[in-house]
């Protein structure tokens, strides 16, 4: 029966769905990220059949080159910006991800991230936890409303399209939105608007979010110019990945109030972060966690699990990114 190498420990719902099936896991006993070595080390160790990864492990041909036997690897991700897929393709090995498990969990921490940046949550709660409140005061932590605002979606894919969704139903926002290619199921479920330009949307949205996948076209899709054409009321939200965003030129729009705040999942040189931007008191931080729910960690095992079934029963994994 085909084995298995887990890159670190997953939830077990997914784990027990491979061993029922009778394949045969070696999993990671490290709590942490596997550095270059270590991976390299364990998986030339056994001629393994495949490889369930994260999204914290560079794959790529030297990753290949250690494990030939593997013909499946099955990223614990919908994002899969950590492989190189096209190294994959010419080598027939089979590249598999995670969409839709954790669409709903993601749209609701880029909500969750725009309130507390327009409501000041975290602001508030740190000067509660300070000890230095002073009673309620009329000019304090003044933030601004979602009603009636503009939603600017950059890539109205599965979360996007979701975010957009709660803001237009729940907060009475209108969507505009920028993408590769038009979404008309969307427009017609949330009167959102296409924009030809991602400029056209920073220049005219209240709260931009980013949906996009990273690649080559979209690192630093929002730099230092572009940040420069937004509202200085607007707030920049990013949950999707952080070399979309050049986080230094954001630091600087936050430091001088160029844009009004930000609320962050995900940085561009995890787990760092640009220097000065946890001094911004305008930037709500969370610590790439926007699909961390138990159900939603669980869906993604299983899909991983599925995937890897599917492959080893000589069907086609319902998931393949290429
Ligand atoms: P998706 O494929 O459904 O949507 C991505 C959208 O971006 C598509 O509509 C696509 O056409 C559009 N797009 C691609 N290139 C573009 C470009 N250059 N300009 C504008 N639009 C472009 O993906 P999804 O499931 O909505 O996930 C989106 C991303 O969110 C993933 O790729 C992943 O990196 C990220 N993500 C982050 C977390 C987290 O924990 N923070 C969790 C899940 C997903």
């Amino acid at each position: 029966m085909p084995t298995i190498y887990v890159t670190r420990k997953i939830p077990d719902l997914g784990l027990a769905m491979l061993r029922e099936k009778g394949l045969t896991l070696d999993v990671s006993t490290k709590d942490g990220v596997l550095t270059k070595e270590e991976m390299l080390g364990a998986l030339s160790a056994k001629p393994y059949d495949g490889v369930l990864c994260l999204l914290t492990d560079m794959i790529n041909g030297e990753t290949f080159d250690a494990v030939p036997s593997a013909k499946i690897f099955a990223n614990y991700a919908v994002g899969f910006n950590n492989i190189d897929v096209a190294e994959a393709k010419k080598r027939g090995i089979t590249i598999t991800n995670t969409p839709g498990a954790l669409t709903n969990t993601v749209a609701e921490h880029a909500m969750a991230l725009i309130l507390s940046a327009t409501a000041r949550i975290a602001e508030g709660d740190r000067l509660m936890r300070s000890g230095t409140w002073g009673g309620w005061g009329p000019m304090q932590l003044l933030g601004s409303d979602l009603n009636g605002k503009t939603l600017g979606v950059l890539g109205a894919g599965r979360i996007g399209s979701r975010l957009a969704y709660h803001c237009q139903k729940g907060f009475d926002m209108n969507v505009i939105y920028y993408d590769v290619k038009r979404n008309e199921v969307f427009e017609k479920e949330t009167g959102a608007q296409f924009f030809a330009s991602v400029e056209e949307v920073l220049r005219q949205a209240d709260v931009v979010s980013i949906h996009v996948p990273l690649l080559d076209s979209t690192k630093h899709l929002i730099n230092a110019e572009r940040l420069k054409m937004m509202k200085p009321t607007a707030y920049l939200i990013n949950t999707s990945r952080g070399p979309v965003v050049d986080e230094a030129a954001l630091v600087e729009v936050l430091k001088s109030h160029t844009i009004a705040g930000a609320g962050l999942d995900v940085y561009e040189n995890e787990p760092k972060t640009a220097p000065g931007l946890t001094e911004c008191e305008n930037a709500v931080l969370t610590p790439h966690i926007a699909s961390a729910s138990v159900p939603t960690r669980d869906g993604m095992a299983k899909l991983a699990a599925e995937n890897l079934i599917a492959f080893f029963d000589g069907k086609t994994p319902p998931n393949i990114v290429q």
